[in-house]
């Protein structure tokens, strides 16, 4: 007999678990039967008001009860089953339990409904993964119906696939559960090709951030000027130091310089003009002041597309509207200071 009713006779005097009278004990009128054929005698009324479903085993009529009525709780070790009587009890069980038997005690709460016990369960599994046993504690997160502690174990799995490959919960789940493997593997195809999304979606981010970047320098160079190019009503040599933006604003000088002088231009092929050409053209679509604008050909792009009257095909709104979002995301993520600067005075970058 274990010491769980002895434990339960000092219990009854503390005032957190005393559903009598009085703060009187009732009958221990139960007994809980284990696979070890421990027998662990408990209250009704305490089982019942900690578990639904022990309440409504409990509940069901008995012509004849003359003994004690047995509750037969099987599959699990024996102390398994008295961790989780004393967590019926007292709702506590130390840090220690949960290491050793937090796999039973999940199953028991999820068969049972106790929902703190299966919360305190889930995070003690969740921080005791390992390689060695993430394909068992996957296993019965599905069985168990605990989507974090499942989520835990895929994103585990699919992250050291390699060495959880060589262990023998996996080897034996190939040879006895091939749809759980198949949804391990989707899984991780899934999650490969997401990463593969993200990385994607963050090159095309930087590119058109590039591109924003490129559109506030061509503004600066052709309001303020930089070190050696500038508006035609101003000497660009007498700018002084190289601007925040200086990798890009110089590359872009370049280009300038090179789109004033090229022979060749725009129509005899030439690479540098057309990309040149295509910059002007989306600072033009993206600029809001085109009357007081001073960056060449803004205003010539803008009248050209109203006398087209057609608007710009789908691939450049495209363009143009990712750029935009590209310059508004940047702004948002300058720091508060560099902000309020920009807003005070949002010609100079
Ligand atoms: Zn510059
Ligand atoms: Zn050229
Ligand atoms: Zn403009």
């Amino acid at each position: 007999m274990v010491s769980i009713a002895a434990e339960m006779k000092v219990k009854a005097n503390s005032p957190f678990s005393c559903p009598g009278e009085g703060g009187e004990m009732p009958e221990l009128d139960v007994q809980i039967i284990t696979s070890g054929g421990l027998r662990i005698p408990a209250h009704s009324s305490v089982l019942a008001s900690a578990s639904p479903v022990l309440g409504s085993m409990i509940k069901r009529p008995q012509k004849h009860r003359i003994s004690k009525q047995k509750i037969p709780i099987l599959g699990v070790p024996p102390d398994a089953v008295s961790v989780f009587m004393q967590f019926l009890y007292s709702f506590e069980c130390s840090e220690k339990q949960l290491e050793k038997y937090g796999i039973h005690l999940l199953a028991l709460s999820h068969v049972y409904l106790v929902p703190l016990l299966k919360q305190r369960c889930t995070r003690a599994l969740s921080e005791g993964l390992t390689i060695e046993n993430v394909v068992d504690v996957l296993q019965l997160a599905r069985l168990c119906d605990a989507p974090d502690l499942y989520l835990r174990c895929m994103k585990l799995l699919s992250n050291n696939f390699k060495a959880v490959e060589q262990t023998e919960g996996w080897k034996f789940l190939q040879n006895h559960d091939p749809s759980v493997e198949l949804q391990i593997l989707q899984f991780m195809d899934e999650a490969e090709s997401r990463k593969k999304r993200i990385r994607r979606h963050r090159q095309e981010q930087g590119l058109y951030l590039q591109l924003s970047e490129a559109m506030d320098c061509l503004e600066h160079i052709c309001t303020e000027g930089c070190t050696s190019v500038g508006p035609y009503d101003m000497d660009p040599s007498k700018n002084m130091d190289p601007c925040s933006k200086f990798s890009t604003c110089h590359g872009l000088q370049l280009l300038i310089k090179h789109f004033a002088a090229c022979n060749k231009r725009v129509n005899g092929g030439c690479l540098r003009c057309k990309r040149m050409w295509q910059l002007l053209r989306l600072h033009s679509s993206i600029c809001d002041y085109p009357d007081e604008c001073r960056v060449p050909l803004c205003r010539q792009f803008k009248l050209k597309v109203q006398q087209d009257g057609r608007g710009a095909d789908a691939r450049w709104t495209l363009l143009v509207r990712k750029v935009v979002s590209a310059k508004t995301i940047s702004c948002l993520t300058l720091p508060k200071q560099k902000r309020r600067e920009n807003l005070n005075n949002p010609k100079s970058s």
